[in-house]
């Protein structure tokens, strides 16, 4: 596994791979790595010659009040789960390298990326465009490889792909889970004991919904039952709805579904989302919230 920190190397690496012919599959992560970004490395693995992993906190999609200071750092842990998995290249950039003085472009996708997550963390998407923009420029992969867990992140990313004619396959990859359904997060680091067991909820929750929705296809309904779960454990969710999985606009008849929720437990903010097939839905015809 090679290691490179600056821009200029990095590319002279990827170009020599690309004139020999090899595709390159690209896993763009925050580090503190766990079993989630793992199974993107090995989903890039199977249909890649090479994979590259970048890691990098980026501070531009941050608010002034969110956790960029404190969140996890620990390289040396992360290079021995990457080398485990399966990863030729790392790309470990310092911020003063990834943003030089005098930068004054931002990549912005509209409507889509001012729901949901767009709407409690003004310019988080555009961080999360502008940082994979460049890394796409920079590394030129053939594929590039997302986390389900972060729906809406993946979706806004399709978007600008296909807005900007970037030559990327993107694949969205299943959200990997602890065993009592919580997805994995570098994030689940900040809980106690005590949040931990709560932080339970937001799966509890979209399970929940996803049974009342199947019952009866309202999708009002199936919000009122995600609240339900989420006030019973004393947390109040920023958002618990049921939309559709490309638009996140109210969900169509016949069309997937996908429950989206978000919450605070003690120190850590949780996103999760389950995406329920037009083939489970058949037979149900979903109504939208308010419809
Ligand atoms: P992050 O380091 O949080 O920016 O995440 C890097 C990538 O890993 C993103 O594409 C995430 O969607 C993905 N990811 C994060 N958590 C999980 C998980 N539990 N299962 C699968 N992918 C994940």
């Amino acid at each position: 596994m090679k290691t490179f920190r600056d821009v200029a190397s990095i590319r002279r690496e990827v170009e020599r791979h690309r004139r020999t012919g090899h595709t390159i599959g690209l896993v763009p992560t925050m580090g503190a790595l766990h079993e989630g970004h793992l199974s993107l490395v090995r989903a890039a693995r199977s249909g890649h010659d090479l994979v590259a992993v970048s890691i990098f906190v980026n501070p531009l999609q941050f608010g002034p009040d969110e956790d960029f200071t404190a969140y996890p750092r620990d390289e040396s842990e992360d290079f021995e789960r990457l080398g485990g998995a399966g990863t030729d290249i790392v790309f470990i950039p310092a911020v003063e390298d990834m943003y030089e003085a005098g930068r004054s472009t931002t990549v912005s996708v509209g409507p889509l990326a001012a729901k949901f997550e767009g709407a409690h963390r003004p310019g988080h998407f555009d961080g999360v465009c502008t940082i994979v923009a460049k890394l796409f420029n920079i590394v030129r992969p053939h594929g590039a490889f997302f986390g389900q867990k972060d729906a809406q992140q993946a979706a806004v990313l399709k978007r600008m792909v296909r807005d900007l004619d970037f030559d990327i396959e993107i694949f969205v990859c299943p959200t990997m889970r602890e065993p009592d359904g919580l997805a994995l997060s570098s994030r689940n680091a900040y809980l106690s004991d005590d949040d931990r067991q709560r932080a339970t909820v937001l799966y509890r929750a979209l399970v929940a919904g996803r049974a009342s929705l199947l019952e009866d296809g309202d999708a009002a309904g199936a919000e009122s039952t995600m609240n339900r779960v989420f006030a019973e454990a004393g947390v109040a969710p920023d958002y618990a709805a049921a939309c559709d999985p490309d638009t996140f606009e109210a969900p169509s008849p016949a069309r997937s579904v996908l429950l989206v929720v978000a919450a605070r437990v003690g120190p850590a903010r949780l996103i999760d989302n389950m995406l329920i097939s037009s083939e489970e839905l058949k037979g149900v015809t979903v109504r939208a919230a308010g419809g």
